[in-house]
C-alpha cells in the first residue's frame, strides 16, 4: 500500500534576517528559525514513533534558499509520486496580529483538504485563540503563491502558528506548554490527511 509521505519544511535559517521576536522587558527573544525547527523536530519524533514515513528538508540550521527547498521537494515528490507527498511547513507569524492560521497556494487543489484538516485541528487545540481564516472561496485556508506552496509539486500547507511581534503570542510559542500543544496539533492533523489519503486512494 502506498502510504502518504510526510515532508517537514522548517523554514529560514539561523542568520535570516528579521526572522525574530522584540527582546521582551525580561530579555527574553524567540527566534523564528529555532521555534520551526524544534516544532518541526517534536512532530518528526512522533510521526517516527508511530511509523509514519516523512523527511525534513532542511536538517541544518542555515538558512537554504527557497528555490534549493522546492527543488528538494520535487526531488523526493519526482522519486515518491507527487500526489503521494504533503508538505508542511512550520511558521510563526509576525506583523501584530494574533491567533492561528493556515495558507495553501491559490485555487482549489488536493491542499485545499488537507489544510481544511489542518484547520479543525487546530480550532479544537486552541479554543482559547483567534482563529485567522478567509472564507471567501468556500474553505478556511487563506491563499498565496508563496514559493513553498505554489513551487512545489506535491500538496502543500503553510501554518503560521501565532504571532512572535505580539507578547502573548510569543509567550505561548516560548513555552513548554504551547510547543507541546502546535507540535500535537500538527501530528493529529497529519494522521487525519494520512487516513484522508488512504480513502481516496483505496
Ligand atoms: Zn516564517
Amino acid at each position: 500500500m502506498t502510504r502518504l509521505r510526510i515532508l517537514l519544511d522548517n523554514g529560514h535559517g539561523k542568520e535570516t534576517p528579521g526572522k525574530r521576536s522584540p527582546v521582551w522587558g525580561d530579555g527574553t527573544q524567540l527566534f523564528e528559525y529555532e521555534f520551526n525547527r524544534d516544532i518541526v523536530h517534536r512532530i518528526a519524533r512522533m510521526l517516527a514513533h508511530k511509523g509514519i514515513t516523512f523527511d525534513i528538508i532542511v536538517p541544518g540550521l542555515a538558512d537554504t534558499p527557497l528555490s534549493q527547498r522546492a527543488s528538494l521537494v520535487n526531488h523526493i515528490c519526482a522519486v515518491n509520486g507527487k500526489a503521494n507527498c504533503l508538505l508542511v511547513s512550520v511558521h510563526a507569524n509576525a506583523g501584530g496580529g494574533t491567533g492561528w492560521e493556515v495558507w495553501t497556494s491559490r485555487g482549489q487543489t488536493q491542499a485545499d483538504d488537507y489544510a481544511e484538516i489542518f484547520y479543525r485541528h487546530a480550532e479544537r487545540a486552541f479554543p482559547e485563540w483567534r482563529m485567522r481564516s478567509d472564507t471567501t472561496d468556500g474553505d478556511h485556508d487563506k491563499e498565496a503563491d508563496f514559493a513553498i506552496l505554489a513551487k512545489t509539486a506535491c500538496p502543500a500547507v503553510l501554518t503560521e502558528n501565532f504571532f512572535m511581534d505580539t507578547e502573548k503570542d510569543c509567550r505561548f510559542i516560548m513555552s513548554e506548554a504551547g510547543r507541546d500543544r502546535i507540535a500535537r496539533m500538527h501530528f493529529d492533523a497529519i494522521l487525519e490527511c494520512v487516513e484522508h489519503f488512504e480513502k481516496a486512494t483505496r
